[in-house]
């Protein structure tokens, strides 16, 4: 089941397989010609799990507690602790650890190297891996361990379908990783130059192009795509390295509850978009407002300091993003991180991209959260709700001040 194959060779059990699952307490029928219903193939909207087996044999990228404290020390000398996961793939050849462990893959699938396409979305056959030119930034690959499946044999399909209890379902989707080609630790975000950060969004943009369209090209449509970050192990970050995911499910069985919450909302303005046109709270809670974007801190926190970010322009996808809002975008992200880190905000942090899915004939303005990691308790995890402790303007107005000495 690596890299989403599921084939003669390596199907052992229907419980070896991604699944999907729709809560049947919070699941309901999708009814809006916006957002995917179509004859014949009934939609849902709710809370869904992934439940994948192949998650478990990650491999870890830090082995103590001590070693992962290193990269909280963002001096340059953490730049030459280069030996990851990753290193292989980047190299050609086989890296090993310091005590002589191999490290790493010799297969890879390129899905982009920069903005190059390489290996299709639906290849079957992983190849040895080879050197990634210096010059290039970043690399989008296929997750070795994802959380769907990308490739699947017609008779396995059937007998899982066949055999699998009728409310769970194979999972169907691409995950991608993309990582910079040179390394920089993600917990030292302000230590990445620009251009690597741009070359990560360049390529990761190009992957999703790439992967939508041979979809389309197989009948997929209704997708939703879901970039994001996960920054530190704290927020879900297996790897030193810095690195971006994507998630495209192609179960095209509808989305979850909080996309829904965004399609209605955004359904509900029409043309009057609350991003185009809001103030956020009178200015007080804006952070930085430059030529292509809006960073605030967003009036109803999931964390402490939860910032949202959105392109001015009123684009609906993460893909559509031009070359100069781009470079803006790994600019700003990186004093904000630096003047987070300045401030003493916990260095693991997510940063989610809200994206309308492809096919769906619905308004939607690209945002993006930027959450930093902090513990939450029982009365969050039972509603859509946080309680925060820190007002948003305030918060603001710490995050600016620290700002100021970075902005040109
Ligand atoms: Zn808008």
């Amino acid at each position: 089941m690596e890299w989403g194959i599921i084939n003669t060779e390596n199907f052992k059990d229907i419980y070896e397989v991604p699944i999907k699952r729709w809560d049947p307490l919070s699941t309901v029928k999708i009814t809006s010609e916006d957002f995917g219903v179509r004859s014949g193939r009934t939609r849902y909207y709710g809370h869904y799990s992934y439940i994948s087996p192949i998650r478990g044999e990650r491999p870890k990228g830090f082995k103590t507690i001590e070693e992962e404290k290193e990269f909280f020390d963002c001096s340059k000398e953490i730049l030459k602790k280069h030996k990851d996961v990753f290193s292989s793939v980047i190299e050609g050849k086989q890296v090993y650890d310091d005590g002589g462990i191999p490290i790493g893959d010799v297969y890879t699938m390129i899905i982009t190297q920069d903005e190059i396409r390489r290996d299709k979305p639906f290849s079957e056959k992983p190849h040895r891996i080879e050197r990634i030119p210096e010059a290039n930034k970043a690399l989008t690959l296929i997750n070795r361990y994802p959380s769907m499946a990308r490739i699947v044999d017609p008779d396995i399909e059937k007998y899982v379908k066949d055999n699998l209890p009728s409310h769970l379902k194979l999972s169907r989707g691409i995950n991608l990783v993309t990582i910079s080609r040179h390394f920089y630790p993600s917990l030292c975000f302000n230590l990445i130059p620009e251009e690597a950060l741009s070359g990560i969004f360049l390529s990761m943009k190009a992957a999703i192009l790439y992967c939508i369209e041979e979809a389309i090209d197989k009948d997929y449509y209704d997708i939703p795509v879901m970039p994001f970050f996960n920054i530190g192990r704290k927020a879900g970050g297996s790897q030193p390295r810095i690195h971006s995911q994507t998630y495209i499910d192609l179960n095209m069985d509808g989305h979850g509850s909080r996309l829904e919450g965004y399609l209605e909302a955004f359904k509900e303005m029409g043309d009057n978009c609350h991003l185009c046109q809001t103030t956020h709270g009178d200015t007080d809670r804006i952070i930085l407002k430059s030529e292509f974007w809006t960073f605030y801190n967003t009036g109803s926190p999931v964390r402490n300091y939860h910032i949202r970010f959105h392109p001015n322009e009123h684009l609906r996808r993460f893909s559509q993003l031009k070359i100069n809002q781009i470079e803006e975008l790994a600019y700003s992200l990186k004093v904000i991180f630096q003047a987070l880190d300045d401030i003493e905000i916990d260095k693991n942090r997510n940063i989610l991209f809200n994206c309308c899915p492809y096919g769906y004939d619905a308004n939607f303005h690209l945002f993006a959260d930027i959450i930093p990691h902090e513990t939450i308790g029982g009365a969050e995890m039972a509603d859509d709700m946080r309680v925060a402790r820190k007002l948003p303007h305030i918060a603001a107005k710490e995050i600016r001040e620290t700002l100021k000495k970075y902005l040109q």
